[in-house]
């Protein structure tokens, strides 16, 4: 590829007719436009939910071009889209995602959970791939709105949920190297049930990083995800679940598959004890759980509450570490953290050939703690912090 700098004006058909004509709109949740599909499509029994298989009836969508600005958003029956096999998308992988989830809760209302952080983290996103400016708090009166037609696709059940997935394309035409000035956001959302029924093994790899700085580790971006794939199946090859992503040198403990890693740890001086992650430099996505579980961690409200006192860690840590303080005793808890988990144990990391085995399966009493405690929040069973955002 020698056109880095060839192609700087727009595709043919891209230009509209009088280019000065005000200022691009901003994305305006008001000027939604909704078309009802006709149809219902058959809610499936919940026991046969896989994780992002099923998707209910209606979808949202809208397009940005460098002239008019974002569409009206339409609110119409889900289904395919279609686009130029040109668009800069499949060429070059403009795109970026997020992932949250809308609960219900026993008194039939439906929440979101901390979804202002879904949205600043999707407003740059868009900005790290030079993607058109989206404003967060208009895609999520979106979500809202979708989440409420399809309100028949949440399930009742404790630890189900209708997991959310705003995405945003870029659509420009030709396959000139540069930002992509159109777009397409659309928001599709699954019937999901609990990610993991049982403890998960970790396989430590250095061979393959994830994330690295200066890199889109920290951002929600399609392209940090499929150069896992072939990694993650030899892990599965080996008789593990997942991976553990490590970095440099020194094998610093970065994150499991796509969601961030924790371990607990016994301290020296006996009071209470450590939960430890690595910290936000770039090689670390931003969950929104895991800033949850620092937050929690760091409360004295809810040391009471669970009667432990927590010492919340963003630090630096390495494989020789975790192999330490496992020899010592030391190592209590693994855990898994992300939206579509909460907080799921880990129970044994591979590493050069050996298992490092964590007591209990990787759950013990603090994983559990704030695994409740997060799932109390998001089904309406508590109030706390106003981190349950109630939708409809
Ligand atoms: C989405 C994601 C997470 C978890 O983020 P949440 O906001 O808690 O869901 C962690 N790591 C990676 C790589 C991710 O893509």
């Amino acid at each position: 590829m020698g056109d880095g700098n060839s192609v700087t004006s727009p595709a043919p058909g891209q230009t509209g007719d009088s280019p000065n004509s005000g200022s691009p709109a901003a994305l305006d949740a008001s000027k939604l436009k909704i078309t009802l599909a006709q149809t219902l499509k058959p809610l499936q029994p919940i026991e046969t939910l896989l994780f992002g298989q099923t998707f209910s009836d209606h979808m949202v969508v809208a397009t940005h071009d460098p002239e008019k600005g974002w569409s009206a958003p339409e609110l119409k029956p889900y289904g395919p889209i279609t686009l130029d096999p040109q668009c800069s998308c499949f060429h070059y992988g403009g795109n970026i995602f997020e992932g949250m989830k809308a609960y219900l809760g026993p008194d039939d209302k439906i929440r979101l959970f901390r979804p202002d952080m879904n949205m600043r983290r999707m407003e740059k996103s868009c900005a790290r791939l030079a993607l058109p400016t989206i404003d967060g708090d208009a895609v999520l009166e979106l979500i809202k709105r979708l989440v409420d037609v399809d309100r028949r696709w949440i399930p009742k059940e404790s630890g189900y949920s209708l997991y959310i997935r705003p995405t945003v394309i870029a659509t420009r035409l030709g396959l000139g190297l540069t930002a992509s000035d159109h777009a397409m956001l659309y928001i599709i959302v699954s019937p999901t049930g609990p990610y993991f029924a049982k403890p998960i093994s970790l396989l430590a790899v250095s061979e393959n990083v994830r994330a690295w700085p200066g890199g889109t580790g920290g951002d929600k971006v399609a392209g940090n995800y499929s150069p896992g794939f072939l990694p993650q199946r030899t892990a599965a090859d080996k008789g593990y679940d997942q991976l553990l992503w490590l970095f440099g040198d020194d094998r610093r403990v970065t994150e499991a598959g796509a969601m961030n890693f924790f371990v607990v740890v016994k301290r020296d001086d006996e009071d209470g004890v450590d939960l430890i992650t690595a910290p936000l430099d770039g090689t670390i996505l931003p969950g929104v759980t895991r800033a949850s579980c620092l937050a929690l961690a760091s409360d004295p409200e809810f040391h009471q509450e669970i009667s432990m006192r927590l010492h919340p860690q963003e630090m630096v840590y390495t494989m020789s570490d975790l192999a330490k303080w496992s020899s010592e005793g030391k190592l209590l808890e693994a855990l898994a953290i992300g939206t579509a988990a909460i907080v799921g144990p880990c129970n044994r990391i591979g590493f050069e050939g050996k298992d490092i085995v964590i007591p209990g399966d990787g759950m013990g009493p603090v994983g559990t703690a704030i695994r409740k405690k997060i799932l109390d929040i998001q089904e309406g069973r508590t109030e706390w912090k106003g981190w349950g955002v109630v939708c409809a």
